[in-house]
């Protein structure tokens, strides 16, 4: 008999995806869940409808912002050839911005020299085109996971115990939310994401009727509660309202983390206009729990494969510079090297 293994991968951002799409190359059935509506976590994007200039609301989406991850790089040839991937498949391109440096940014820009990448005509595209190779669930959010005598079983809050089991569960989730899954069935490993440190990003998105008259279309910024402004339009395939995004500093976002909205977005409005930007027609903030994992843990993925258990995502691969894209990519990726290579190692004492 042929068994084709089943594995879950919990969570469909690129740690996630990388980690499911290099399994199902393998010939492993995997299925992907994710509580959102969409896949690419923190590679996301918000569109929304701006006001009229009569004050009516458009019926259809009018601007759109990256609101997580503006930009990737690709320092290894592995992550280069992957990107080359989807710009071929129109899914991503090099994004060549007029960047200035206000103030002394040397602490909050990084790779200023590295070519940037984006997704097209949305930072999700990446991850809605690897998503198509697999069995993705969204808005499945796994609360529980166990181990029993035939498997992984999963739990979910909208879809309760799912009839599925699974052979392998790989968790691609940020350390804080891993934490509360792995306390019954890997409790070191609990112990291990609680560790891990990840900072939070207020992030706000500014719509305007015209052409915001600032000579740069990015700004890294070190003065007051701002350390980066974009003008999201100036991304390639972006259409529609012109629309900038701020990103508030790590220190700023975490003194002022449990503030209201408009009480952020107000002051975050106020920096704008003091480094030359107009006074928006209207705003949208997010706030970011766990935007950036900071360097520490070294681990790239974690693997157990007696309990055929394992981790990956950024907060894993942090590196000296912290979480990236690049390094999410790589954890899923390597964790599904792993995975492939203890099901070869075992085939003989297993049925498949
Ligand atoms: C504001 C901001 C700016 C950034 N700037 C950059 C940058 O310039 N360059 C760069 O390379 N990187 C940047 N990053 C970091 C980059 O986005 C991340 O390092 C990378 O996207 C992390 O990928 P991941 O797959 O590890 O995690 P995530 O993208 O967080 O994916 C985890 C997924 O798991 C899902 N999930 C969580 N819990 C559960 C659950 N219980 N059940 C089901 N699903 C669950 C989530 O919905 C999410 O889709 C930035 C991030 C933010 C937020």
């Amino acid at each position: 008999m042929n068994y084709k293994p089943h594995i879950a991968v919990i969570g469909a951002g690129i740690a996630g995806l990388s980690c499911a799409t290099t399994l199902q190359q393998a010939d492993i059935t995997v299925s992907l869940f994710d509580k959102s509506r969409s896949p690419g976590g923190r590679m996301s994007t918000r569109r929304g409808v701006s006001q009229n200039k009569d004050g009516g609301a458009d019926n259809k989406y009018d601007w759109q912002c990256d609101h997580g991850a503006p930009y990737f790089t690709a320092h290894h040839p592995d992550f280069q050839a992957e990107i080359s991937r989807w710009c071929e498949a129109g899914v991503a391109a090099l994004w060549m911005p007029e960047v200035n440096v206000l103030g002394d940014a040397a602490a909050t820009c990084h790779n200023l020299d590295a070519p940037r990448y984006v997704g097209t005509p949305k930072m999700t595209s990446p991850a809605q085109f690897l998503a198509r190779a697999v069995a993705l669930k969204l808005q499945t959010t796994i609360q529980q996971i166990e181990s029993q005598t035939d498997g992984w079983r999963l739990q979910s809050a909208e879809h309760g115990w799912l009839n599925d089991c699974f052979d392998v569960v790989i968790l691609a989730i940020p350390a804080p939310q891993a934490v509360p899954l792995l306390l019954q069935p890997k409790p070191v490993w609990a112990a291990l994401a609680a560790t891990a440190k990840m900072r939070g990003c207020w992030t706000l998105m500014l719509q305007f009727a015209t052409r915001v008259a600032l000579p740069f279309d990015v700004g890294c910024v070190s003065q007051g509660p701002l350390a980066w402004i974009a003008r999201d339009r100036s991304k390639p395939g972006r259409e529609g309202a012109e629309s900038w995004v701020l990103h508030a500093s790590a220190a700023w976002s975490a003194t002022h983390l449990e503030d209201d909205t408009a009480t952020v977005a107000a002051l975050l409005v106020q920096a704008f206009i003091e480094l030359g930007g107009p006074a928006p027609q209207t705003w949208t903030a997010h706030r970011w729990r766990y935007a950036h994992a900071e360097p520490g843990l070294d681990k790239v993925y974690v693997w157990d494969g007696a309990n055929e258990i394992g981790l990956c995502g950024d907060w894993l691969n942090a590196g000296a510079a912290g979480g990236s894209v690049e390094s999410a990519w790589q954890s899923g990726r390597h964790l599904a090297q792993q995975v492939q290579q203890s099901f070869a190692a075992s085939c003989g004492a297993r049925p498949y």
